[in-house]
């Protein structure tokens, strides 16, 4: 086994799982908060259709409670106008025509409310068709946005999958214990397990390094590792990069 050759492969290795690191960071983390990002956007503005649903729930609610109010007083001029003739004394009957007439003034306010609630309902009802029109056309533009960001998914998952096979077949070739430790640094260093080592600065962690370290790694005889990071260290030069 030529170190230098396992290096150089390591080196192809680490840009494949660079690419598909960065991949998944947007697959897994930044496409699905986009998602959910335009979804809470979207259900925003379906809550101001339920605001006015309310809104219109309550105007008819208060209309019921004045058509009742008004049945009863209309039913109390009735009942009155019935007992008018049944009234023995001119007295009796002026106090149930005052009586009467103030059951009628009465239910003529409140027909002045109902005239006013029916004009709150139809005004609240033509807003909420504004604002269903509104949502419908948000909704065809949310769900447009949703099915590109899922077919954008699938194509960097496509794009993954091409990688992770070549990734195979590269890891394939390289030497089983070299692979071992190159393997759980990318999984414990964020992704990054061979770096180049350039003016004397480690590319993982940008810690100074003495400068032997440069010798070292030269002799190609044991893969050398940043002192801080651990991660393995190369010669960009050596490698013609
Ligand atoms: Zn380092």
């Amino acid at each position: 086994m030529e170190l230098k050759e396992e290096i150089a492969k390591l080196i192809r290795l680490q840009e494949i799982d660079s690419e598909i690191f960065k991949l998944r960071e947007i697959k897994d983390k930044e496409k699905p908060r986009l998602l959910e990002e335009i979804k809470n956007r979207f259900e925003e503005k379906r809550v101001m259709v339920k605001e006015k649903e309310e809104e219109i729930k309550n105007i008819q609610l208060r209309k019921k409670e004045k058509e009742m109010d008004l049945a009863s007083k209309e039913e109390g001029v009735r009942k009155a106008q019935g007992q008018l003739y049944q009234l023995k004394t001119n007295q009796e009957y002026h106090a149930k025509l005052k009586e009467i007439s103030f059951l009628k003034a009465d239910i003529s306010v409140i027909e002045e409310d109902i005239l006013n609630i029916l004009e709150d309902l139809e005004r609240a009802d033509r807003e909420l068709a504004e604002r269903n029109s509104f949502l419908k056309r948000e909704e065809e533009a949310y769900l447009k946005e949703k099915q590109k960001i899922k077919e954008e998914i699938k194509e960097i998952e496509a794009k993954i999958n091409n990688l992770e096979a070549k990734r195979k077949r590269l890891t394939e070739t390289v030497d089983k214990k070299i692979l071992e430790r190159y393997e759980y640094l990318l999984k414990n260093r964020n992704g990054l397990a061979i770096v180049p080592l350039k003016d004397g600065v480690c590319g993982g962690c940008f810690m100074d390094l003495p400068p032997e370290v440069i010798n070292r790694i030269k002799q190609y005889k044991d893969i050398i590792f940043c002192e801080m990071c651990a991660r393995m260290l190369y010669l960009e030069e050596d490698f013609g990069l």
